[in-house]
């Protein structure tokens, strides 16, 4: 009896105990239930801020193969997004694009720094800019955080172009001769800067009236962009002012260019006002220069050109 006893008042005991664990256990088993239902709660919200947020997200493997596509709103794929998955990146993009996309995944996981290029595709047959951040994951995947900032090009160029012409106006003209004249500083270069001028073009104006003058501003634009080196800068620097930033050139080579396009205009025929002729002023960078003090002297030569009867090309 006293065993039994004992046994008994052991088995009370461990059952106590047991159900103790058991209310443990299923505390824990609700904890770890609650636990997991924050966790879903929590990746769902991560996932909403993901695709909320601009940019479209690639995780690929190292090898460059696609693995999981988290769009991004109004991010519009060039593909359907299902055409992504198990495909390599030079399945999906040009050779180009591919290898550089390539290039930057293997230095993204031996630096272990983010890379970052752009890249243009046509989507829905129009050019769009991309910009990718490429990262190595820890568990050695790759992560392409892709940004389309092709509104932001548009807007960056609109605001360095004249409507009428299409060249840069006269706040990119500043800008991009405010580097050349750093450029020159630095390495001792030539550099000259020209204004040229339409000549009596208010009477173009008054005679076949604006629309016309518009065609001329605009043909004549034309004529000398085809003529100037790609590396030369040809801007609107106000109505019928022109101004062209010219590297590497000095006063000599500089005259010999304009000339030849004064030329080009004076010889060109414009529909319904026949022929126009220009005035330019040149100004070869000398040292101490500033954007003002050269833009003023090729000012002050386009002025004598203007008094010595237009028509012709002055240097300062
Ligand atoms: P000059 O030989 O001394 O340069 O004489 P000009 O008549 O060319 O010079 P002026 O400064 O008296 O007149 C410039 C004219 O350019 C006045 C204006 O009607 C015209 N103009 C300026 N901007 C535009 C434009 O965007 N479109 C048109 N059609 N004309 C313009
Ligand atoms: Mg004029
Ligand atoms: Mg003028």
């Amino acid at each position: 009896m006293k065993d039994d006893g004992k046994t008994k008042n052991q088995l009370i005991h461990e059952l106590k105990d047991l159900r103790q664990r058991i209310a443990e256990l299923e505390i824990s088993d609700k904890d770890r239930c609650q636990a997991e239902e924050d966790l879903r709660r929590r990746e769902e919200i991560n996932r909403s801020l993901l695709i909320a947020i601009p940019d479209l997200i690639f995780r690929l493997s190292k090898s460059g193969i696609f693995l999981e596509i988290i769009p991004a709103k109004e991010f519009s794929l060039w593909k359907h997004p299902g055409e992504f998955i198990g495909k390599n990146v030079y399945d999906v993009f040009d050779k180009k694009i591919a290898e550089q996309f390539m290039h930057c995944m293997k230095l993204a996981v031996v630096t272990g720094e983010t890379q970052i290029f752009q890249y243009r595709l046509a989507v829905n047959e129009k050019i769009h800019h991309f910009e990718a951040r490429i990262k190595a994951s820890r568990e050695e995947e790759i992560l392409a955080i892709v940004r389309d900032f092709t509104k932001q090009r548009q807007a960056e160029k609109m605001a360095e172009t004249d409507p009428l012409t299409s060249i840069y106006n006269r706040r990119k003209f500043s800008e991009l001769l405010d580097q050349e004249i750093r450029r020159v500083e630095r390495y001792n270069r030539f550099l000259s800067v020209v204004i040229l001028d339409i000549d009596h073009f208010k009477k173009v104006n008054d005679i076949y009236g604006h629309e016309a003058g518009d065609y001329v501003l605009k043909r004549m634009t034309g004529l000398i962009r085809k003529d100037i080196r790609i590396t030369d800068t040809f801007a609107r620097y106000g109505g019928e002012e022109f101004v062209i930033i010219l590297p590497e050139t000095n006063l000599e080579g500089a005259k010999i260019q304009i000339e030849r396009v004064r030329k080009i205009i004076k010889k060109a025929s414009f529909t319904k006002v026949g022929h126009i002729t220009i005035s330019a002023g040149i100004a070869e960078f000398i040292e101490g220069d500033t954007r003002k003090s050269l833009v003023k002297r090729a000012d002050e030569a386009l002025y004598l050109a203007k008094k010595e009867g237009r028509n012709r090309v002055r240097v300062l």
